[in-house]
């Protein structure tokens, strides 16, 4: 089983003076017995451990003093010592817990010298972490060292996690394998199309109202606390609230997609390249378009992690005309209203389309080797064209209107072709968008 080591990194939430004090001690006398080891010049586990044991140390610290200091004599060849080291402890330290009723959801068991002596504390965690932090409560990672440093007004704690990964059993540019195209928005957080010998099918849609609506509170309530001078505490515990729940609805939606992208045979998942939009599009209108940057990027991330958990690769590609390229004939048309892509091409099948399921179609063919050979046609650009990204690059291209003979000869058949589309629309919306909520996180 392959296996794969990430850093947590959480800060202590501000411990009472009582507690603040036992820390205190806990590092003082960690660096005396790590600089008299040191000094001494203990190059095994036993010499250090005759050093270390009369201090009033927790084991954990004297084990991991054991382990460390002969390393700094060994393999780090280190000539001095700083004098900033953090409290190193052995895994019998992580001892966590979690509970969603709390304000600090993940406590940590800080130990101590003696016996009865450990105690609880509150820490706020890393929301991008949030998936690993569970999974090492739950038992599904398994921790290596901690590290416990103070800094000029707060406490870290660093926990090395090891968790299992899956190797995909298949290549990545394998003929058969299945492209899913995953594209992340506003309306829909996430809608994903896989490509089924070329042809997209059954696709996934994942509602961001309720992001988008606790987005939206967050901004006015923190602008009102700082409006109002309140104190830096209430704005924190404001902000955690907030990170908290929008943490759980991209923790739910990235086990989502990458559970829906599982249904498919030798799957890969396809998501646009965030640095080509930095380097060659308007980003600022891109991300109106889209979720904020941040949102983005988070969301990326945590699709990238459980996609890696699962044993499926992950591709990136150019993110320019997604959202904007009919899927069907590789015209650039545009969007009608929010939700629906239009295509303005009288050859095509395809007249209107649900507008985020278009581009994940169209992220999903960029992976495609057959994706690319779709020719990218300008068609009409009669369209209204507010907000959309590429305004001025699509705006370049020639406008290329059918003539009114042409028009009239394809009326009956594009009757006919509207009836097929919208059967297949029916399909399509079929398929109902699931609102990622807190209740059943972490199933
Ligand atoms: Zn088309």
């Amino acid at each position: 089983m392959e296996t794969a080591t990430k850093t947590l990194e959480a800060t202590l939430a501000p411990p009472t003076a009582h507690k603040e004090g036992k820390l205190c001690d806990l590092l003082e006398t960690y660096r005396e017995g790590l600089h008299e080891a040191f000094d001494a010049g203990c190059d095994t586990m036993s010499a250090t451990s005759e050093v270390v044991t009369p201090y009033d140390l927790p084991y954990q610290a004297k084990a991991a003093l054991c382990n460390y200091v002969p390393q700094l004599h060994g393999a780090y060849g280190a000539q001095e010592l700083d004098d900033d080291h953090p409290v190193r402890l052995t895994n019998q330290a992580a001892e966590f817990d979690h509970s969603p009723a709390r304000e600090y959801e993940f406590t940590w068991w800080a130990p101590q010298p003696g016996r009865g002596t450990n105690f609880w504390i509150p820490l706020r965690i890393n929301p991008e972490q949030e998936g690993l932090w569970h999974d090492l409560v739950d038992g599904d990672a398994s921790a290596g060292q901690l590290r416990l440093q103070r800094n000029r007004t707060s406490w870290t704690l660093h926990v090395t996690v090891e968790f299992p990964v899956e190797e995909p059993d298949y290549a990545i540019d394998g003929d058969d394998v299945t492209h899913i195209g995953l594209d992340i928005g506003e309306t829909a957080l996430i809608t994903g199309c896989a490509l089924k010998d070329g042809s997209p099918t059954g696709p996934f849609v994942c509602d961001g109202s309720r992001a988008k609506h606790l987005r939206k509170e967050m901004h006015t309530t923190l602008k009102r606390l700082q409006e109002r001078d309140a104190a830096e505490w209430r704005i924190n515990e404001r902000f955690d609230h907030y990170q908290n729940a929008l943490t759980d609805i991209v923790e739910k939606a990235s086990r989502q997609a990458v559970e829906y992208a599982r249904g498919f045979e030798k799957p890969v998942i396809v998501m646009e390249n965030l640095t080509y939009i930095r380097e060659e599009m308007d980003y600022g209108s891109y991300m109106n378009r889209r979720l904020h940057a941040w949102a983005f990027a988070r969301l990326q991330n945590r699709v990238k992690d459980k996609a890696r958990e699962a044993g499926i690769p992950v591709e990136y590609v150019r993110p320019e005309y997604t959202s904007q390229t009919c899927h069907a004939c590789g015209y650039i048309g545009n969007r009608a209203t929010q939700g629906t892509f239009r295509c303005t091409n009288d050859e095509c099948r395809v007249t209107e389309f649900q507008g985020d399921i278009n581009g994940a179609i169209n992220v999903a063919r960029r992976a495609d080797p057959w994706g690319e050979s779709v020719p990218l046609k300008p068609a009409g650009s009669d369209s209204p064209r507010g907000g959309s990204a590429c305004d001025s690059t699509t705006t370049s291209f020639e406008t290329a209107k059918p003539s009114r003979d042409h028009e009239r000869r394809n009326a009956s058949f594009k009757r006919h072709r509207e009836m097929s589309e919208k059967h297949s629309q029916m399909t399509l919306s079929a398929f109902h968008g699931s609102e990622p909520s807190t209740s059943d996180n972490r199933t």
